[in-house]
């Protein structure tokens, strides 16, 4: 069954045909920049050489036929891909959704109820269902939703500590991002550790340009960093994590900025940008830090020093952990960040291989010591084959059913 995959930001469309249930990557392309005076397409079908153009892009749905031609165009892909499900990738499900659902007006008009609680991310992901519900009309289509992993939390974990009315009026409470990572991440942890996932206690760190980490137990998370937005939490590209909350009223008096700025500083100005005062890119600051420059440095500890801080709030919650992984760009391929991160934790069971962490880069591999009471793994993710799985079971759900 060929399934696409689609995941919409504010001015790109990311697209993966994929061949499951094997998961086999048949397309991918991406258009950036839509909405501008030109966007630039790349399309790539399976070991080929990927094409690069620029071309008008009004809108999503033109982006998006722009990748279609892509595929019809290319002599290796038959039937124009014979795409029979197309799975989306929603940023918000608010409390409505701890999993997948087939789209129906129902389903976009609560994505439309999360506009409040994502502004960034939901307009876009409905942008992208309209687009490809015009190019493939008589297929179903699937939300998978980041927040849906995270709807296991309790109540002592997931709410604020403000008025009880602002949850009860405003759904004001934590939610928790990258759900679909942890899905994929926690289930090759379990086979690869060989740990039984319902009674297990593993934490997981998805470092990429946005950064978090789950403390997951019998196969639930019971906590994560990210807040009711992707702004809470540990150090990011270029959002600020976790801070006091008074520091907003202190920099909109100081620094005589509106809230909307205050807002931008926050989310596109902080993080390892605003510490470094250089990138918000891991690979850049690493490469400063390794010439001695300070800044760019320290920017580095205060990024590792809060993911150690929060593993040690998960063991905490867990009583213990059993398994640790990193994933994501950061995750995955920096031997660097993820031996400081693991630096002086002998006491809590980790211990770190340094050899095998340095040749583990970009591939599943333990990288702790044989004797390490707690196992420490790198496992790249992959978001796009948890979102073809869910649509594809949901797609045959639909065959059988008799509503159908
Ligand atoms: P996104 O969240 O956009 O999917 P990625 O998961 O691709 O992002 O992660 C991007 C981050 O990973 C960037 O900070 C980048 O510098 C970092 N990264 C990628 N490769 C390396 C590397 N070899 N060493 C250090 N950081 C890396």
């Amino acid at each position: 069954m060929n399934i696409l995959v689609i995941n919409c930001g504010s001015s790109s469309l990311k697209f993966d045909l994929l061949t499951m249930p094997e998961g086999i990557e048949r397309a991918s392309g991406h258009v950036e920049r839509i909405g501008a005076v030109t966007a630039l397409g790349t399309f790539q079908a399976g070991e080929g050489k990927p094409m690069r153009e620029s071309f008008d892009a009004g809108d999503h749905g033109a982006a998006l036929d722009f990748l279609l031609q892509q595929l019809r165009d290319h002599p290796d892909i038959e039937d124009d891909g014979n795409v029979e499900a197309v799975g989306h990738r929603v940023v918000h499900g608010g409390e409505q959704f701890a999993e997948s659902v087939l789209i129906d007006d129902e389903v976009i008009d609560a994505i439309k109820d999360a506009f409040d609680l994502a502004p960034l991310h939901n307009p876009a992901n409905l942008k992208g269902i309209r687009a490809a519900q015009k190019a493939f009309p008589d297929v179903p289509h699937v939300a998978v939703f980041d927040t849906a992993f995270h709807q296991s939390l309790k109540p002592e974990a997931y709410l604020y500590a403000l008025p009880n009315r602002m949850y009860r009026r405003h759904k004001m409470r934590r939610y928790g991002f990258h759900g679909t990572s942890y899905a994929y991440v926690s289930r090759r942890l379990y086979e690869l550790a060989g740990l039984d996932p319902e009674a297990s206690k593993v934490i997981i760190s998805h470092l990429g340009n946005g950064c978090s980490i789950a403390a997951i137990r019998n196969g639930r998370s019971v906590d994560t960093s990210m807040g009711m937005t992707p702004l809470a939490g540990l150090v990011m590209g270029t959002r600020c994590g976790d801070i006091d909350p008074s520091l907003i009223f202190d920099i909109v008096d100081k620094e005589e900025m509106t809230l909307a700025e205050v807002h931008a500083l926050l989310n596109r100005y902080s993080g390892l940008l605003g510490l470094s005062g250089y990138a918000g890119d891991m690979r850049d600051l690493l490469d400063e830090a390794s010439k001695g420059d300070a800044r760019c440095q320290q920017a580095v500890d205060v990024f590792c020093y809060q993911i150690k801080r929060y593993l040690g709030m998960y063991i905490a919650a867990l009583n213990g952990c059993d398994a640790i992984a990193f994933t994501a760009g950061i995750g995955t391929y920096s031997d660097v960040i993820r031996a400081q991160v693991c630096t002086d934790l002998d006491g809590l069971g980790i211990e770190l291989d340094a050899e095998r962490n340095r040749s583990a880069n970009g591939t599943e591999a333990n990288i702790s010591k044989d004797d390490s009471s707690v196992q420490v793994w790198v496992i790249p993710t992959n978001e796009e084959l948890v979102i073809a799985q869910d649509a594809m079971k949901l797609a045959h759900a639909t065959k059988q059913s008799p509503y159908a």
